[in-house]
């Protein structure tokens, strides 16, 4: 990977302004920020910036209010959400260009509105990314979750200043390079999730870079069907059966070993401990059941190759996880990787919406490596894309 700077390469700050891109787009309700996950994430660059001096400006996107001024998608909402989680008082500026004029001191941070309510921002304009830098000395982006986007505040104005990672992009950066930039081997993907449509990127992607492809949930039915295997009601694209072997066979030219269920849970009715539940083999699904989560013998068999590898990445929940007892096969992995990377012998990467709230429920989020909660970022970085946020802050 070329080498982007850090806050360890910034200097003296005192009294220079920053503008830091951060992600506040966090979820509300009734007023209430109802998930803080995002301002917490922010703490560690914006505090750092403030103790040393400089006045901190925070740039970020609330909602998609398409280029115009819309006061439920105002910053205005959160900033005292945030100044509480940050610890320190959070001045709100409503208009950038006021940003130029509004008196703050060294150590003092502001909020400035909603970077999405100027056309500019998703646009790229080089006009409104010279608008944003000109208030501005020094440019930190610490928002990895929206680095997929090239916009203005995200990838233009890191041209125009000098420009830094903040330390939570730099962790994220450090982590996923870990995983599948420069991995030790062998490397392990976990791929679960509800449609191999959504991931198919993702899924060729990988198996030219990892020595075991892992594939659960929905997107494992597709290819046991491709395979001729009968999986009855269950989730599956049978349209994708072509790819699904398309795929298999670039696995095998990559000496890629793709690992697919043994056995299965299965129901006749998606609902909570169903009293149709049964484990059976994948060979003996009837044509009512469906299948909803991997069963015990494959996690057995996939722990086992969990303990043979260094590295670990994973994207989806191996079965539908949300109702019970569907969460066991993706509880009983994850806690797998967890134990291991307690150990040491493994560096374990986990990102994706429901995946996070997966590992939650597992109680292991904390004992993964690096958890990502970027999203689409995380997608895209899996699926082998430049990021052009990234991009712009690399030398
Ligand atoms: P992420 O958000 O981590 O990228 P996805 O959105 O791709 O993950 O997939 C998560 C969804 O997949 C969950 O809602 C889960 O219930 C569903 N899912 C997983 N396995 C199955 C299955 N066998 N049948 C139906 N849905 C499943
Ligand atoms: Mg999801």
């Amino acid at each position: 990977m070329t080498s982007f700077k850090t806050l360890d390469d910034i200097g003296d700050v005192r009294g220079k302004r920053v503008l830091v891109r951060v992600d506040l787009n966090v979820p509300m309700k009734d007023d209430v920020v109802t998930d803080d996950t995002r301002l917490r994430a922010t703490v560690p660059t914006v505090a750092e910036l403030a103790d040393k001096g400089a006045i901190v400006l925070l740039l970020s996107h609330f909602g998609r209010p398409k280029g115009e001024r819309r006061a439920d998608m105002s910053l205005a909402r959160l900033t005292d959400a945030y100044a509480h989680v940050l610890g320190r008082p959070v001045l709100f500026v409503a208009d950038w260009d006021k940003a130029e004029v509004v008196e703050l001191a060294p150590g003092e941070a502001a909020v400035l509105e909603n970077t999405r309510f100027d056309p500019g921002e998703e646009k790229n304009d080089p006009a409104f990314a010279r608008r944003l830098a000109s208030l501005g000395d020094l440019y930190v982006d610490d928002a990895f979750s929206a680095a997929h986007r090239a916009h203005a505040s995200t990838e233009g104005i890191a041209h125009l200043l000098p420009a830094y990672a903040g330390r939570a992009m730099e962790a994220e950066l450090k982590a996923l390079e870990a995983a599948l930039g420069n991995p030790e081997r062998p490397v392990a993907a976990v791929v679960g999730g509800a449609k191999v449509s959504t991931k198919l990127d993702v899924l060729k992607h990988l198996v030219g870079k990892v020595d075991h492809l892992i594939i659960g949930g929905g997107m494992a039915n597709t290819f046991l069907a491709a395979r001729g295997v009968n999986v009855g009601k269950s989730l599956a694209e049978h349209d994708l059966a072509g790819t699904a072997e398309e795929i298999l066979v670039a696995a095998e030219r990559a000496s890629c070993i793709v690992h697919l269920p043994y056995d299965v849970v299965v129901a006749k009715e998606f609902a909570p401990n169903p009293p149709s539940l049964r484990t059976c083999n994948v060979h003996e699904v009837a044509a009512d059941e469906m299948i909803l989560d991997l069963g015990p013998a494959a996690v057995e068999a996939l722990a086992d190759v969990l303990k043979t590898c260094r590295t670990l990445v994973w994207n989806g929940p191996l079965g539908a996880f949300e109702t019970p007892p569907f969460d066991a096969a993706t509880v009983a992995l994850a806690r797998t990787a967890a134990a291991l990377t307690q150990e040491g012998s493994l560096v374990s990467v986990a990102g994706g919406g429901d995946t996070v709230a997966a590992l939650n429920q597992a109680g292991v989020a904390d004992d993964f490596t690096f958890v990502s909660t970027a999203g689409g970022a995380f997608l895209e970085w899996m699926e082998g894309k430049k990021l052009p946020g990234v991009e712009a802050l690399m030398q």
